[in-house]
């Protein structure tokens, strides 16, 4: 120890542990990703306190908690719909140290999923440390120089019904308060005259309210091609535009595909091409922003005022800005934002905060377990960061290459092929066990199966034979 209180971990990290000797984490979100942390942190009770997990809602699960609500209603909670089942076979879903119930299909319907949320929240002991109904409003760092040192975070988060928020300190702060909650909604020229109705596949919920209507789908991905295939038995005619190249399988009869819709007028929709959609409904399955409204204190709040206090009886009033959307993103463009993360993960000025899951195109539950085994190597210092200059100037460098190459802001972190070679850079990097190659390889397989047929992949199922091979059993 440097100081009373104050230990320099090997790796370069200087955090300030509690008087057991032992680090305080906060875990935002008790969501599949918020989970996977408060369970490795608890694996660990000779290094960390208990966690705390803070969570807005009720319930554990986030995305694989369905709500009840009107295709109108945009205050729904999580983007499931009543009969979603996974797209990812289980085999690949589940947590390495947690498996499914055996008896549970390969694409179980989304219910299955939050039972085995909810089981691994219990049988790991997780939930006597979520904070339920407790929102995170604010979180800034207490002191630190923006360079070597790293020093506590302040927390503030408010419990529902409390007049007030309250502000706790931790060495570390996990943010796992996922990425599919808000829509993202393209600009469409002349979209505020079309007399349709208008929503995002965020708030679609089933397909009966859609008889006998001719419903545009715009985007492909894989919500825009469910929903196309669930509202085939009961609206009149759907369109599947979208920008990518031409889809394979063959479609039911009242479905047809147009290329992306550019213009929008009272009654019509113009693709690309001219084509013009008569359209009563119309459904954006174009993705979610990126949202982390804690990372920027509005200027004229009491939370703002209070973390400026407490930098300032820290004696360092220099401002803090987490998303650093000035110097390093730029204008928003429309996707949201997310600070400069060096490995798709850890701040780069600020090492001790961690973004689990924010990468795209992955399998997740197996990822957010590497990321988190990863950052909790480094406040261990097992393994060794860059110094946040370079972390910064690599991220830097990163999102200058990615625009250079003409890719689109919002698959700076898009992995897709790129997971497993990532996932096996953090395993390396900090020393834990690797996933199984098996995995990959049922993911390479599910996705040309789908691609095939999007409409009977499912029925498929999947069984692991050893690390490396897997058999299919079709029902
Ligand atoms: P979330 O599940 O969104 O959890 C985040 C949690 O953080 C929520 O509970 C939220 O309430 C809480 N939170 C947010 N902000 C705060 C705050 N300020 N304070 C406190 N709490 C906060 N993945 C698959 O593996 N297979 C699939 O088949 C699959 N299908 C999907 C289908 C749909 C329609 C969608 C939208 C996603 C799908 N996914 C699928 C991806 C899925 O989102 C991830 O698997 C995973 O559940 C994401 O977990 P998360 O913890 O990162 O985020």
């Amino acid at each position: 120890p440097s100081a009373a209180g104050h230990v320099l971990i090997r790796g370069g990290i200087n955090l300030m542990k509690m008087a057991s000797g032992k680090l305080r984490v906060a875990v935002i979100g008790a969501g599949a990703a918020g989970l996977c942390c408060a369970h490795n942190l608890l694996a660990r009770p000779s290094i960390y306190e208990a966690p705390v997990v803070f969570e807005t809602t009720g319930q554990v699960g986030g995305t694989w908690v369905y709500t009840e609500g009107s295709e109108t209603n945009s205050h729904v909670h999580s983007s499931m719909y009543r009969d979603l089942r996974t797209n990812l076979p289980k085999e690949i879903m589940e947590f390495p140290d947690f498996s499914f119930d055996p008896s549970v299909p390969s694409f179980p319907h989304h219910s299955k999923v939050l039972e085995y949320l909810e089981d691994y929240t219990d049988k790991l002991g997780i939930r006597p440390h979520i904070r339920f109904n407790c929102t995170v409003e604010v979180i800034s760092p207490v002191l630190g120089d923006g360079d070597s040192v790293q020093v506590p975070w302040e927390v503030t988060f408010r419990t529902q019904g409390d007049a007030h928020p309250v502000t706790q300190r931790f060495e570390a702060v996990m943010v796992c308060a996922g990425h599919y909650s808000k829509p993202y909604i393209p600009d469409i020229a002349g979209m505020e005259t079309f007399q349709g109705q208008v929503l995002h596949s965020h708030v679609y919920r089933y397909p009966e309210v859609f008889s006998s209507r001719s419903v545009v789908l715009l985007g492909s991905g894989p919500s825009g091609v469910d929903i196309a295939m669930e509202l085939a038995s009961y609206a009149k005619e759907v369109t599947l535009s979208h920008r990518g190249s031409p889809l394979q399988w063959t479609l039911p009869k009242n479905v047809s595909l147009a290329p992306a819709v550019v213009h929008a007028a009272p009654h019509t929709l113009t693709c690309s091409d001219g084509t013009e959609l008569k359209a009563d409904t119309l459904i954006f399955c174009t993705g979610y922003k990126y949202n982390y409204p804690f990372l920027v204190p509005a200027r004229s709040n009491g939370h703002l005022a209070s973390s400026q206090e407490s930098l300032g009886a820290n004696n360092n009033p220099q401002p803090f800005n987490l998303l650093e959307d000035d110097e390093f993103l730029g204008p928003d463009m429309g996707q949201g934002h997310l600070p400069p993360l060096y490995k798709h993960l850890i701040h780069a000025r600020y090492p001790t905060l961690c973004f689990i899951g924010a990468c795209k195109k992955v399998v997740p539950f197996p990822l957010f377990n590497c990321q988190a085994l990863f950052f909790l190597a480094v406040l261990e210092g097992k393994c060794q960061l860059p110094r946040p200059s370079q972390m910064l100037s690599e991220s830097r460098e990163e999102l200058k290459k990615h625009l250079r190459d003409g890719l689109p802001l919002k698959y700076l972190h898009r992995l897709e092929r790129d997971q497993w070679k990532y996932n096996r850079c953090l395993e390396e990097t900090a020393g834990f066990e690797p996933l199984p190659p098996v995995l990959e390889k049922i993911y390479e397989a599910c996705k040309s199966f789908r691609k095939a047929d999007p409409t009977s992949y499912r029925e498929l199922n999947f069984q692991i034979v050893n690390k490396d091979q897997f058999r299919i059993i079709s029902s």
